[in-house]
């Protein structure tokens, strides 16, 4: 029975995976035989994801982590290797918003946001990189956002972080793919999360008028297509962005 799981034997790492997308990431992954390590920054919320993960069956390391400090993340991947031995799949995902208009946006807005989302990819890719390079093989999925895409007013930063994942997946595409190491980007539009309730509602509901499937995604359905990344089915995919949205851009 286990043996038949698309990912058994495989070990994944999400960033980000307490709640939201990367929690939904974590357990499909999980449901299909991969042994999976999380990380977030608050421990309470983290414990209670790895609970529902291990009651899924399979192994689950938490690592109460930054994504956006170089040691948290030297010290996660060394976690997943000391415990796992290798890390096969890495979700980059952790990710935060800090919405002000242009003019208005503070320095630390822009760093906290930069730093989280961008600089935290680079970390952990990097990191990460090297270990997949020994197993010749890896697959790397970012989670970018259709702002990286198409831009959204009050969020320069956010969406210059988010274009930058885009930008780094490519170039980390072409170099790793001697490695038989696929590097890919999913682009979620507007998913029902708590990051998406932090939007206030005018504007939810203004941005769901421009969804042609007129709802907001589940974060599952973003999982999905991570998922499908991660697998067999998708070994002659690198380099490439698929935008995840309800038709928000095409
Ligand atoms: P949530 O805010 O619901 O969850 C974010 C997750 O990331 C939590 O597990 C959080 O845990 C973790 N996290 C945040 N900052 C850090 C950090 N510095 N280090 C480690 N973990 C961190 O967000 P979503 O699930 O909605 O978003 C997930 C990803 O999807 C993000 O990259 C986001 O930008 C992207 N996205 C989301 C969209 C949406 O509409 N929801 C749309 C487009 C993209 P903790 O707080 O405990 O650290």
């Amino acid at each position: 029975m286990t043996d038949a799981k698309a990912l058994a034997g495989r070990v994944a790492l999400v960033t980000g995976g307490s709640r939201g997308i990367g929690l939904a990431i974590a357990r499909l992954l999980a449901e299909d035989g991969a042994s999976v390590v999380v990380s977030g920054r608050d421990s309470g919320r983290l414990d209670a994801a790895a609970k529902e993960l291990e009651a899924l069956g399979g192994p689950v390391l938490a690592v109460v982590a930054d994504a956006a400090k170089r040691e948290d993340a030297d010290r996660l991947v060394a976690a997943a290797r000391e415990r796992f031995g290798r890390i096969d799949v890495l979700v980059n995902n952790a990710g935060i918003t800090r919405d002000q208009l242009l003019v208005r946006m503070k320095d630390d807005d822009w760093d906290q946001v930069v730093d989280t989302n961008l600089r935290g990819v680079f970390l952990m890719t990097r990191a990460v990189a090297k270990v997949m390079m020994r197993q010749k093989s890896g697959r790397i999925i970012n989670i970018s956002s259709t702002a990286g895409a198409m831009g959204n007013a009050g969020q320069v930063n956010y969406s210059a972080a988010k274009a930058g994942v885009i930008g780094l997946t490519k170039a980390a595409a072409r170099e790793l793919a001697h490695w038989n190491i696929l590097v890919n980007v999913v682009a979620p539009g507007l998913i029902d999360t708590d990051m998406a309730a932090s939007i206030p509602a005018e504007a939810r509901e203004a941005l769901l008028q421009q969804v042609p499937l007129r709802r907001m995604g589940a974060a599952r359905e973003i999982a999905e297509v991570v998922r499908f990344l991660a697998g067999d089915g998708a070994a002659y995919i690198t380099g490439q962005s698929i935008h995840v949205n309800g038709g928000l851009y095409m």
